[in-house]
């Protein structure tokens, strides 16, 4: 399994992923040159993916899924909630191949199966992804909200990991930030910290992690360095820790199937992206 990050950011994200044959792209925050350029930095042709997912309606996630369909022919995956919320704050356009899925739902590619997780993140239906073949799973975790219930189970079936590491606390408390933008990131229907993830992770016995990328960091509360030693000072330094850009394209990031695998992907506990 492959992975690229095109970019990540409240300025736009979108993840390449690759893997039996298929190509994915999750979410479609930048512009469809943009996406074109970047994948094309790596010898990959937008115009072959066989689906576009979007994780939930806000713009930086979703502003170009009907650009990305109608330039590219991709078929686009979301749920019919987000749509409407993506209809509502941006120009959409005519989407033909449309195919509604419903939060938490697994959606089958023959050997390939996508999960998606419901999280507690404030936009109607947001979702994160699992992406699984042969038991081996990528987790795609980005404006999670908070460390929800079942969070922790999940990390602790993935491989690799693209997390959520949105600001340092205490950059944030010292910001120019108005006081209410300031509750709305860190309020549990915001985003993670480094130190959320890191703990998250810490504590979750996600032993068979093979790397972590560090996604959708702030540009004005938080720093790449900040954020790896967070984690580091959680983790150590055995588990390679990898950040995904706001402004380039990242380099390609791999699974390797001849680690041990983490097992069925059984969750005890459904996630329901509410904390009880
Ligand atoms: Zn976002
Ligand atoms: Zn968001």
């Amino acid at each position: 399994m492959e992975v690229i990050s095109l970019q990540s950011g409240s300025n736009g994200n979108s993840f390449y992923v690759k893997v039996a044959g298929k190509q994915f792209l999750f979410d479609a925050g930048i512009s469809g040159a943009l996406a074109e350029k970047r994948l094309a930095h790596h010898n990959r042709n937008i115009r072959e993916i066989d689906g576009l997912f979007i994780s939930h309606s806000h713009r930086d996630h979703s502003k170009s899924m009907g650009i990305f369909h109608r330039k590219f022919g991709h078929p686009v995956f979301v749920t019919e909630k987000t749509l409407l919320g993506a209809r509502r704050d941006n120009k959409l356009g005519v989407i033909n191949d449309l195919h509604l899925f419903h939060c938490g739902e697994t959606i089958d590619f023959g050997d390939v199966q996508i999960h998606t997780i419901p999280t507690p993140h404030d936009a109607d239906d947001s979702v994160a992804f699992v992406i699984e073949h042969h038991e081996r799973r990528l987790g795609i975790l980005t404006d999670i909200g908070h460390a929800f219930d079942g969070l922790r189970e999940v990390l602790r079936l993935l491989d690799a990991v693209i997390i959520e590491s949105n600001y340092d606390p205490e950059m944030l408390r010292k910001s120019r930030y108005p006081i209410w933008l300031k509750r709305r990131v860190s309020g549990d229907g915001g985003h993670l910290s480094n130190d959320d993830s890191a703990i998250a992770l810490k504590t979750s016995g996600a032993d068979n992690l093979q790397w972590a990328c560090l996604c959708h960091l702030s540009a004005e509360n938080n720093c790449p360095e900040l954020a790896v030693e967070t984690h580091r000072r959680l983790l150590g330094n055995d588990l390679p820790i990898h950040v995904a850009s706001r402004y380039d394209v990242g380099a390609v990031l791999t699974i390797d199937y001849n680690q041990p695998s983490t097992g069925p992907w059984q969750l005890e506990q459904r996630p329901t992206g509410k904390t009880l």
